[in-house]
């Protein structure tokens, strides 16, 4: 997002003739939707890419949120993870290492489905970036498209820093997901002075084979928009971006960290983009465009509006959030 407040827009500046595309789309959708919206996830997901960019009028502001998750997303299995990690490990074969020869019980993690897995968790943008802005500038290439390395992301009115919020809710999801066992990698940990560039961010996750990426941000939009939302990619074919294998699984990853982090939290899905469910697809960022492993975005909730900037400011609310998320992970992988 921008550092400005200046016109309502996403995370990052659509490219240009972004905005004719989008009206095309919806209206072209507007047909499609109606004919195949009553039966089918393919029209739910063709009503939601061609709603995802434009403001949600139609839709009543932030209605009391759990619920409303729910009812949007048709194919989610809303699993609070609270529940099967006894059946889970029960099941997984019992008969043969150290039990069998009557040595010690194993770890924990030698009978987890989560045993062995790797998450990928890149905190947004880094505070040094804005004192660098010539190195994140500078355009890389997404497959798609050229666009800057990397960006500053957005402030509360009061001046804290989205690449402080993303770092520490970072943490707290790194110590919620190793505790479960998991192998957790960061993008970065503000041990450098800028960046990772989007590139490498991407980079990262491929090359630790992640069973699932996660990108922690924060909107800045306009006072009065609120609510979270997870962007998922769409399908993408250029230059190193091929994003087909990524589509579904993400969406599937997305959709459980969506309704578990309105569960956590008690947040409500954005009320300005999303449609009311919490979930937007997009086809101009590069960390996703460039991805092979599964992967999202998490926009817990907008700097630039007071009620929810004394969310995100408070450390109570972020531990909720970093536990939304980490339980919407874990759902993900099978715990
Ligand atoms: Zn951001």
């Amino acid at each position: 997002m921008r550092y400005d407040d200046s016109p309502p827009q996403p995370e990052t500046a659509p490219a240009p003739g972004a905005d004719r595309r989008r009206f095309a789309r919806r209206s072209a959708l507007a047909v499609a939707a109606a004919v195949i919206a009553p039966t089918t996830l393919a029209g739910w997901v063709l009503v939601q890419v061609g709603t995802g960019a434009g403001a949600d009028d139609a839709r009543p502001p932030r209605i009391a949120a759990p619920a409303a998750m729910g009812t949007g997303t048709p194919t989610a299995t809303p699993t609070s993870t609270a529940s099967p990690t006894a059946t889970a490990s029960a099941s997984s074969s019992p008969s043969t290492g150290p039990s069998a020869s009557g040595g010690p019980a194993p770890s924990p993690g030698a009978t987890s489905p989560l045993a062995g897995k790797t998450v990928v968790i890149d905190p947004g943008h880094n505070t040094g970036n804005f004192d660098h802005s010539r190195e994140i500038n500078q355009q890389v290439d997404i497959g798609t498209a050229r666009k800057e390395c990397d960006t500053t992301g957005t402030t509360t009115r009061a001046g804290y820093k989205e690449a402080d919020f993303t770092l520490d809710v970072s943490r707290r999801l790194r110590t919620l997901l190793e505790g479960r066992g998991l192998k957790v990698v960061f993008t970065h940990e503000a041990d450098r002075a800028w960046g990772p560039c989007i590139t490498e961010r991407a980079r990262i996750g491929n090359e630790a084979n992640a069973d699932a990426v996660v990108s922690v941000h924060a909107d800045g939009v306009s006072e009065g928009s609120r609510g979270y939302h997870v962007i998922l990619p769409a399908k993408v074919k250029g230059g190193a971006a091929d994003t087909a294998a990524i589509v579904g699984p993400s969406r599937t990853l997305g959709e459980r960290i969506a309704a578990n982090f309105a569960r956590a939290t008690g947040s409500g899905p954005a009320n300005y983009l999303g449609g009311g469910t919490g979930l937007v697809v997009r086809d101009d960022l590069g960390g996703l465009n460039l991805s092979t492993r599964p992967k999202v975005f998490v926009e817990c909730g907008n700097m630039r509006d007071s009620k929810d900037a004394a969310l995100l400011t408070s450390p109570q609310w972020r531990q909720k959030a970093a536990q939304g998320i980490a339980d919407g992970i874990v759902g993900f992988l099978g715990g």
